[in-house]
């Protein structure tokens, strides 16, 4: 059979493996990038903070590019704080991950994926213009060029998006010369500061392209609340400086261990916003070719559950898996909607939906689980049923299938909850609401 030739664009994360996968399998890959690999470590920003769950570090270590594995922090697990006002800590939870997550530098990631793929590389600003000779010229076009300016050739997908604006506005910065630990909590967490008024903050523990373990803090701020101040920042130290003043005001009980941070870099923050979107897997372009969407290009999660470089590799998986099965047979626009619908209605809809329950009010089965887990402390010895929900609650991050129907339906809430304790749902509800009043009076 003649080898086949695919087309790439975009050398983010999700194109890049898509990329390698493609190769493993001695496809004929031509990958499109708009910058090289030293653009991307010098020049660029970092698309965003893309920790990754075991689900997604899985495919990458089976393409041998799991190559900060020793080095990187080990994130082994969440310690997450709900305030619902301010300065009410009402609930902690201390959930612990079966495995690490893991969140590398984009710019030396892609840099090096970039560097090690054997394939043909042309850099080049991909315009409609050219997408439509590429199509031409290959016997499929992957378009993984994130949520840049091709992403609007394939259409809003309205049955399956929610929102038709952002959520929430967003300020990422990286920082370096915090300590890697904090009291309270036995592992290095992804620390969650939930504040029902105003917005979210996430500390990341991050392997920095400079200085190694870093922390990249995400601020999620609702429009017009007190932490959103983020968008007219000039600079990174500029946006660190308002990250602090925000902490010093919502989140005090951060502001001693945030204080030594420091900007790692002059490029290593982002402000802006996420519009949530599923788009159609088709573009039709002028000639009548047709390309195909992955990644964000294909889905534009907002960050709040860290689904989106999540998603967009294990996507790419499966459109590799299909395009595989398809032998020699056309990679026609049915056969990209097919290969679309089947990992939306399998993974993608829980993603997204996990994602959304974080946008929106908290639902009560949501709340029964917070409840439920009281006392979680994430120390290892730990086997309590608060803890196992805990846990669960996190193992969600990276398989969101698991629990993403249970956090709105009070019914599977309950039964998984007096599944994972081994007692009646209604005696972790008494004991969990009699703790979180009992705490909130103990700490006035
Ligand atoms: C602040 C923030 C924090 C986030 N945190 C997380 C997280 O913790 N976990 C998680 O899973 N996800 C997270 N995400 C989402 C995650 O970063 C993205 O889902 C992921 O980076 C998408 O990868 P991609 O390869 O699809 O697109 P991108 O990373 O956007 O890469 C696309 C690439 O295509 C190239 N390109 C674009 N247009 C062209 C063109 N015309 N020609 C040639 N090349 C082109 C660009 O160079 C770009 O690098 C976060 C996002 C943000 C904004």
């Amino acid at each position: 059979m003649r080898v086949r030739k695919i087309a790439i664009v975009g050398s983010g994360i999700v194109g890049l493996i898509a990329a390698h996968a493609l190769r493993r399998h001695r496809y004929d890959v031509t990958l499109y990038s708009d910058r090289t690999p030293d653009q991307w470590l010098h020049e660029s920003r970092p698309t965003g903070t893309a920790a990754r769950f075991e689900m997604a570090l899985s495919y990458e270590r089976e393409l041998g590019l799991n190559h900060w594995d020793a080095v990187a922090p080990r994130g082994e697990g969440v310690f997450l704080t709900f305030c619902p006002k301010l300065h009410n800590q009402l609930i902690r939870l201390i959930g612990r991950s079966a495995r690490p997550f893991q969140a590398v530098d984009l710019r030396l990631q892609c840099h090096r994926w970039m560097n090690d793929f054997d394939g043909r590389i042309v850099i080049e600003n991909v315009s409609v213009a050219r997408l439509d000779e590429i199509a031409r010229d290959h016997d499929l076009t992957i378009v993984a060029a994130g949520r840049a300016d091709l992403c609007k050739l394939f259409p809003r997908d309205d049955a399956r998006s929610t929102y038709t604006e952002p959520q929430r506005k967003l300020a990422m910065i990286i920082t370096t010369g915090g300590a890697m630990s904090f009291d309270r909590c036995p592992f290095t967490p992804v620390k969650f500061e939930f504040l029902g008024t105003d917005g979210e903050a996430f500390f990341v523990p991050y392997f920095h392209k400079d200085h190694a373990p870093a922390w990249n803090i995400l601020f999620e701020p609702k429009p017009g609340s007190r932490m959103d101040r983020f968008t007219n920042a000039k600079s990174g130290d500029e946006a660190l400086s308002i990250a602090k003043q925000v902490v010093h005001e919502l989140f005090p009980w951060d502001e001693e261990w945030m204080r030594p941070m420091r900007l790692a870099d002059p490029n290593g923050w982002l402000t802006g916003s996420v519009t949530p979107a599923v788009r159609k897997p088709v573009a039709t372009l002028s000639s009548g070719r047709i390309a195909m969407s992955l990644g964000d290009t294909a889905i534009s999660y907002d960050p709040i559950a860290a689904q989106g470089a999540n998603s967009g590799v294990k996507q790419a998986r499966h459109v590799v898996e299909q395009i595989v099965a398809r032998g020699g047979e056309p990679f026609d626009a049915q056969w990209m909607t097919s290969t679309f619908d089947a990992y939306f209605d399998e993974h993608a809809r829980f993603a997204a939906d996990f994602t959304n329950l974080f946008l929106e009010p908290i639902p009560p089965p949501a709340k029964e689980l917070l409840i439920a887990q009281f006392g979680s402390d994430g120390r290892a010895n730990n086997d309590s049923g608060p803890q196992r929900i805990a846990d669960a609650f996190f193992a969600n991050f990276n398989d969101p299938r698991a629990l993403t129907g249970a956090l709105h339906d009070m019914p599977r809430m309950r039964q998984f909850i007096a599944r994972t304790t081994d007692r009646p749902w209604i005696a972790s509800a008494i004991r969990g609401r009699a703790a979180v009043i009992r705490n909130q009076l103990f700490s006035r």
